[in-house]
């Protein structure tokens, strides 16, 4: 019998790409997902990628118990990703309590879930490089001392003693992955990435001019989804559970990330973007440099796509998106 894994979270960016790693290993996977009026549109993700027909959907909702209780009950997985949050910081500012609700405590709720339901299945949570916040080293890794800045970092940081507890109290097999950034095609298009390279996909084509955003000096160690998916599976195949970070090693400007893709088609981002004080936050994280050499030693792990390959890969799917393509002639 092949494993079965239950993902929640499975409609996000994460969510689809994990679904799709794990089908192609022979995994049958079930997908947590929330009643939603326009239920098409939530699964654009699964259909971008071709993999809607290949996921077993369940109903339910992570902020309430009984319904993660029954999925886990249905889906009797051997691995659980709890992978749905609310996940864009710069809404946990207007939305704190939600975001607790549901990026704090829909963590416990599906460890509960895990422990009543089907206590043997391993379990993965991702929390975030938000949670070093206001840094205290140079470089993050598993030792850095945390210092969450936004209502979305403390409802993480929750999460993760949360997992660490069931781990060590209850004996779950239950691992934390502090996911420094992440992106690809398929990233909200509120985050500052994505809202680029839709920028520059609409202003190549003729469809806009400008493009506004907050804080360009912000620095992010930015990787590709696709890498950052294999890693918690890799974290789920070890004898022992444990706490990772998965990060590139590389940080880079908002002000950079703007040259690039603006760049690749051609474009000087100068001329294009505007900034607009109402899209600064409250609470600023500067800068943040990942140091993932544990998960390099013990998971073997390391990432695949470079900035670069990540930045010509969004920019070329939001042209499609937008009708349009653009051939970069200069040489590589
Ligand atoms: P997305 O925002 O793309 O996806 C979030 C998912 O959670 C969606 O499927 C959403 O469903 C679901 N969801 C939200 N609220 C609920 C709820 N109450 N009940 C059930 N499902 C819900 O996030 P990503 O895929 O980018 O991230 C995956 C996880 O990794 C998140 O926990 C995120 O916080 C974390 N993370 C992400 C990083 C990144 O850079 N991407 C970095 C570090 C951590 P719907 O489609 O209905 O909205
Ligand atoms: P985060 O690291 O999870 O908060 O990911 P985001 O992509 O939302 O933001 C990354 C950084 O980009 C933060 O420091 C933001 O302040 C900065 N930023 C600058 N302009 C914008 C913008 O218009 N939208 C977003 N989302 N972030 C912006």
């Amino acid at each position: 019998m092949g494993k079965t894994a239950l993902i929640t979270g499975i409609t996000g960016q994460d969510g689809a790409y994990l679904a799709q790693f794990l089908l192609e290993r022979g995994v049958q996977v079930a997908g947590l997902v929330r009643r939603s009026a326009s239920s098409d549109a939530a699964l654009a993700r699964l259909d971008w990628l071709g993999i809607t027909q290949d996921v077993r959907l369940i109903d339910g909702d992570i902020t309430d118990l009984s319904s993660c209780i029954r999925a886990v009950e249905q889906a009797r997985p051997d691995e659980i990703y709890n992978l749905a949050a609310q996940s864009f910081v710069g809404a946990s500012f207007q939305q704190p309590l939600l975001t607790a609700n549901v990026t704090g405590l829909g963590c416990l709720n599906m460890l509960e879930a895990t422990r009543i339901a089907c206590p043997l299945a391993r379990f993965y949570q991702p929390t975030s490089s938000e949670m070093f916040g206001k840094v205290q080293a140079p470089r993050q890794s598993e030792s850095t001392p945390f210092y969450p800045r936004s209502p979305y970092g403390a409802a993480k940081l929750y999460a993760h003693w949360m997992t660490v507890n069931y781990r060590e109290s209850h004996g779950v097999h239950a691992s934390s992955g502090i996911l420094f950034n992440h992106e690809s095609p398929l990233r909200g298009i509120e985050f500052v990435t994505r809202k680029i390279t839709d920028a520059v996909a609409r202003i190549r084509l003729g469809k806009a001019r400008h493009v506004l955003l907050g804080n360009l000096d912000a620095a992010r160690d930015w990787g590709h989804a696709r890498d950052y998916v294999q890693a918690m599976w890799l974290m789920l195949q070890q004898h022992q559970p444990a706490d990772y970070v998965i990060a590139t090693g590389r940080t880079t400007t908002i002000r950079q990330f703007c040259d690039m893709a603006f760049g690749y088609v051609g474009l000087d981002w100068r001329e294009h973007v505007q900034v607009d004080a109402a899209l600064f936050r409250p609470a600023e994280v500067n800068i943040l440099l990942g140091d993932a050499a544990l998960a390099k030693r013990v998971l073997g792990w390391s990432p695949m796509a470079s900035l670069e390959q990540l930045v010509t890969e969004m920019v070329d799917a939001d042209l499609k998106r937008h009708g349009g393509t653009y051939r970069n002639l200069a040489p590589a």
